[in-house]
């Protein structure tokens, strides 16, 4: 497991969620400046989509999961206000309809990943599998536990295929959940956000930590990591996922140029046989 801002899972690590601190503030950011930090961050990132959509020879994936009120729509809104949104893409997972349940739990996954210059962002994901479907027995023990490997090997493909795969688990504590969901009961304009159905969850929350903890144990690889991050503070779980985000792609960022110098310099040459053509034929 290596730590920094964030706590990146190693293949074969065995993660204890409870060794992780929801409230972890890395000391070189502060809430102060975090509004600039982050602007910053998503003005790079937004540079770095154009390219990613220029260049053609990528896709990056970026997926989210959390227990309920971990903020994932927040760090969607977020981390991708600089970003052009003809590029983007983002898919939320709910239950699934009577077609998809019809199908192989991965069919309604593969068939939104986002291909080649498009950044996807799964709000959920084939995650809700081995997570919600175990938690809650929807299909048996013996369904669930295959699809931990099938997991591995569909994200094996994508990235086999130009896919750049960032899982991130927002980390937050029981007590922050808490807090989270009385602010929607206290507060009429957040009022709308309350679903009953969070609360009922609540109960489980020992069972969902423990589902976590083997996702990530067992589906974390070179190619499709997950960070646990913390996110107990929202300003900071915004910087480190845009931190994360950026410093990921910009190692892509030199080869995404050169293609586009050389792509430039090809259309250049064409046009310039097409004008000396031109004349030729005028003289
Ligand atoms: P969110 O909580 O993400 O803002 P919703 O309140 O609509 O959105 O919740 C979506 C629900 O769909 C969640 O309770 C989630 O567990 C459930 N869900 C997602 N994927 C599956 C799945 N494959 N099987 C069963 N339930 C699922």
């Amino acid at each position: 497991m290596s730590a920094d801002f964030l706590w990146k899972v190693s293949e074969g690590d065995s993660v204890k969620l409870k060794k992780y601190d929801p409230d972890y503030v890395h000391p070189s950011f502060k809430h102060d400046n975090a509004d600039e930090t982050l602007a910053a961050l998503g003005t790079e990132l937004g540079e770095l989509q154009e390219l990613l959509a220029a260049a053609q020879h990528h896709s990056v994936l970026m997926i989210l999961q959390g227990m309920d009120t971990s903020g994932k729509d927040g760090t969607i809104r977020h981390v991708f206000s600089h970003v052009n949104p003809q590029s983007c893409r983002v898919n939320s997972f709910k239950v699934p309809t009577a077609e998809e349940a019809a199908h192989d739990f991965l069919w309604r996954i593969h068939n939104v990943t986002p291909p080649k210059g498009v950044l996807g962002i799964f709000n959920r994901s084939q995650y809700e599998d081995v997570l919600v479907v175990r938690v809650h027995n929807l299909v048996p023990e013996s369904v669930w536990s295959h699809r931990y490997k099938a997991i591995n090997h569909f994200e094996k493909l994508l990235a086999d295929n130009g896919t750049i795969i960032l899982k991130f688990f927002l980390h937050i504590s029981q007590d922050e959940q808490t807090a989270r969901l009385q602010a929607r009961v206290d507060d009429k304009d957040k009022a709308w956000k309350i679903s009953s159905s969070d609360f009922a969850e609540r109960k489980y929350w020992d069972d969902y930590q423990k589902a976590y903890e083997d996702a990530l144990s067992q589906c974390s690889t070179d190619e499709a990591p997950w960070y646990i991050v913390p996110a107990n503070h929202k300003w900071y779980r915004n910087l480190v996922i845009a931190k994360t985000l950026v410093e990921t792609m910009r190692k892509y960022k030199d080869e995404w140029k050169s293609d586009l110098e050389a792509r430039g310099r090809k259309e250049l040459e064409s046009l310039q046989q097409i004008l000396a053509g031109n004349e030729a034929k005028s003289s």
